[in-house]
């Protein structure tokens, strides 16, 4: 297990899972090279941009409803605060809460502040934010600034944790930590495990934790559960502190996703005995099943969920064909997060799109339960050896290629990666939803997506006419490649 809780911060996951940013090859390659230990980093020797774990460590633990977040930095270091409180405002939408602001305070570190130390600055955010939002608990996340100074950031929240008598807790995040940002996540789950998460004080065989971004597809999932006698425990956002201190007591663990999941499900399993759940991502169709069949196993309702497969199969089975024919012959490019991007080759093959290219932004060689990613393992096992990438959301790298594959669809989870695209007048689709393809009813209404996104392309066509795109002729004519070094021996 790679997972130390004795330790105060996550180890960063090149370190842990072997964790890549640079590749390109096919996913065949790709996981026989992960499985022979011989998988290495290819640096590139320019950066357009990239992204900083304290945005996912911040933007996760900032939705947890009764608690405070105290971001030790510069105020640029809270930028991602906007984003965070948008998606907590969408959060409280699905779940038709009164809406409210995020509980997030900023230090303000300045030049003198990294010249004469920031404790005092951290005391007083800590208890500004205590008087003015009440929280069961504090998060410290560190940034660039406090971590290069050195600031004392354990031994200030103990002093204060003494004095205001709730969790105050610090979260190792800053950004020059790991190139990966998804390690946010891992700081953030491991200032949960280490000290909110308690000892099971009875235990609830019936109640599932499901880990997810926003849970808008809640009605879902507590239906499918339903089934089996099941209630999903959504978290961590939109949960409160007491409601997280009690996954110990929960009877397994499931994730919408690989990536955010795999340091929590394992880490609860390992401390707490909670089975995680190691399956494909419950998207589209072999997803799903592979994640009920994963559940069905652990709760021993292996039959019960072998039926309702079945059942729902056969539901969507005449409507799937119909899709499926009119996708058939249609190319894609994925640009996703390295879960959601193999999976979703995946679901899209389902749909009868053939994906040309996998982009994701990085690669686990294996995630924390020991295993190579189930999706890579699944997608490098069938006939079509689909050729891939890793990039950091490099995006002179995907509009490259996209220049040169010419796709009848690039589909992504991220804004800033879709909008070019688009404006090179690709169709493109966004799959901002965690729950977008979803199962068996998820996989339909993604089909449907596509096909009307495919049905009128007008708004990219008229754009791409209008608008200069930032890279010269130049840069399109040259290998997508041109700034991948060679892997380090
Ligand atoms: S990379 Fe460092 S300086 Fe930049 S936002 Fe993240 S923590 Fe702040």
């Amino acid at each position: 297990m790679s997972i130390n809780i004795k330790r105060i911060e996550a180890v960063n996951r090149e370190s842990r899972l072997g964790a890549i940013t640079g590749y390109t090859g096919t996913v065949k390659d790709l996981v026989k090279k992960a499985k022979s230990g011989c998988l290495k980093n290819k640096e590139r020797c320019f950066s357009q941009a990239t992204n900083c774990s304290s945005g996912c460590a911040q933007g996760y633990l900032s939705r947890i409803m009764d608690a405070a977040i105290v971001n030790h930095g510069a105020r640029g270091c809270s930028a991602d605060v906007i984003g965070e409180n948008t998606n907590f405002q969408w959060g409280q939408n699905i779940r038709n809460l009164e809406k409210r602001n995020v509980n997030v305070i900023n230090t303000n570190m300045t030049e003198e502040t990294t010249v004469f130390g920031g404790r005092s600055k951290l005391r007083n955010g800590i208890r500004e934010a205590y008087k003015r939002f009440n929280p069961k608990a504090i998060f410290i996340t560190t940034s660039c600034a406090s971590a290069i100074i050195g600031d004392d950031i354990k031994s200030i929240a103990d002093e204060i944790e003494a004095e205001i008598n709730i969790p105050v807790v610090p979260v190792f995040c800053e950004g020059f930590r790991s190139k990966i940002w998804a390690t946010g996540f891992d700081s953030a789950f491991h200032a949960l495990l280490t000290r909110i998460v308690k000892p099971p004080k009875e235990k609830h065989p019936e109640i599932i934790n499901m880990l997810t971004f926003n849970g808008s597809g809640r009605d879902y999932v507590i239906e499918i559960l339903a089934n089996f006698g099941l209630v999903p425990k959504f978290g961590v956002p939109f949960s409160t502190i007491d409601e997280i201190s009690k996954m110990s007591e929960s009877a397994a663990t499931i994730s919408i996703c690989g990536t955010l999941g795999s340091y929590f499900g394992n880490g609860l399993e390992q401390k707490y005995g909670v089975p995680y759940v190691k399956s494909l991502q419950p998207h589209g169709i072999a997803g799903m099943d592979s994640w009920l069949r994963g559940l069905g196993k652990v709760v021993g309702k292996e039959n019960e969920v072998e039926e309702y497969i079945k059942k729902e199969k056969e539901k969507i089975a005449p409507e799937l064909k119909e899709i499926r024919e009119k996708l058939k012959g249609k190319t894609a490019v994925v640009g996703m997060g390295p879960s959601f991007s193999h999976n979703y080759i995946r679901v899209l093959n389902e749909l009868g799109i053939k994906v040309v290219w996998g982009a994701s932004w990085h690669f686990d060689q294996q995630y924390d339960h020991g295993s190579i990613p189930e999706s890579s393992i699944e997608l490098s096992e069938k006939e079509y050896d689909v050729p891939i990438s890793v990039c950091d959301q490099q995006n002179f790298e995907i509009l490259n290629l996209l220049n040169k594959l010419k796709p009848d669809l690039y589909i992504s989870r991220h804004p800033g990666t879709t909008v070019w695209p688009t404006k090179m007048g690709i169709p493109s689709v966004m799959v901002a939803d965690e729950f977008s393809a979803f199962g068996y009813k998820g996989i339909i209404d993604l089909g449907y997506r596509i096909i009307d996104t495919l049905a009128n392309n007008n708004l990219a066509l008229s754009l791409s006419k209008r608008v200069k795109l930032p890279y010269t002729s130049w840069w399109f004519e040259q290998d997508t490649f041109k700034f991948l070094e060679e892997e380090v021996k």
